[in-house]
């Protein structure tokens, strides 16, 4: 049987980011994904034009339905839009500690718009972190949620809050390779490295963290997850600059 990982996020109408990106990169790794919507988006490449949320109450029954359909192998997130999802969701997770959760911490689009409101940011650092098996902050994800731009400050503040580990990514650092680093309390950091190409793929955050939380429910550890995922999005990067 496939293992099966629950995706709760948006849907973005562009087909570049979102729930859409989130499956398609779970059925590639051999997956069955179960999704929870949380927010429609209107978006293009270039602009978000609008979102319509779906209520809390009724994130939390889709995430209740998904968990109680058959055993679930990991949990990712994405968009969550506002404070009151991100407790309906915490509030769901809080019985289910023991399936490994992958938080990716979706602040706003590419093209600027925020995809997540100022209280959702302070309860997604009260509520989930303590619950996730890893966060997967960019540079600037990472900053903003805890007020350094260093990769080693920013990881130690998301330790502190309960995350039990977190992956920066370099994409939006500079130098030849990107360089994500993975933190774990007690642990030496571990770096991951990828040619910088560039290619223009949008959806590449939501692709990595799906891709994680695959290889987790598939039985890798944490640290080879983060590897095969990074591989994984390279891989779909450089298959991107080919076309440009
Ligand atoms: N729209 C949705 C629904 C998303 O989940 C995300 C990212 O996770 C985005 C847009 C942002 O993607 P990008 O940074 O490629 O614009």
């Amino acid at each position: 049987m496939k293992p099966v990982v629950i995706v709760i996020g948006g849907t973005d109408s562009s087909g570049g980011a979102g729930l859409s990106r989130d499956i398609t990169t779970l059925t590639e790794l051999g997956c069955e994904a179960r999704p929870v919507i949380t927010a429609v988006t209107a978006q293009t490449d270039l602009a978000v034009h609008a979102v319509t949320a779906i209520s809390p109450d009724h994130v939390a029954q889709q995430l209740s339905s998904a968990l109680a359909t058959g055993p679930v192998g990991a949990i990712k997130t994405g968009m969550l839009h506002s404070s009151e999802t991100v407790l309906a969701v915490a509030e769901v997770l809080a019985d289910f500690a023991t399936i490994p959760l992958v938080i990716d911490p979706v602040l706003a689009s590419s093209s600027g718009t925020p995809l997540l409101d100022p209280d959702g940011i302070a309860a997604i650092k009260t509520h989930l972190l303590p619950l996730c098996t890893l966060v997967t902050p960019n540079l600037p994800e990472g900053q903003i949620l805890t007020g350094n731009e260093r990769p080693e400050l920013q990881a130690k503040a998301l330790l502190e809050l309960g995350a039990a580990a977190v992956l920066v990514k370099g994409g939006h650092g500079d130098g030849e390779a990107s360089i994500d680093q993975l933190f774990q309390t007690g642990q030496s950091t571990r770096e991951f490295a990828a040619p910088r190409l560039n290619a223009t793929l949008r959806g590449t955050g939501c692709m990595l963290a799906s891709a994680i939380a695959a290889n987790l429910s598939l039985g890798h550890t944490r640290h080879q997850a983060c590897s095969l995922a990074k591989d994984f999005v390279a891989h779909k990067l450089r298959e991107a600059a080919c076309q440009v």
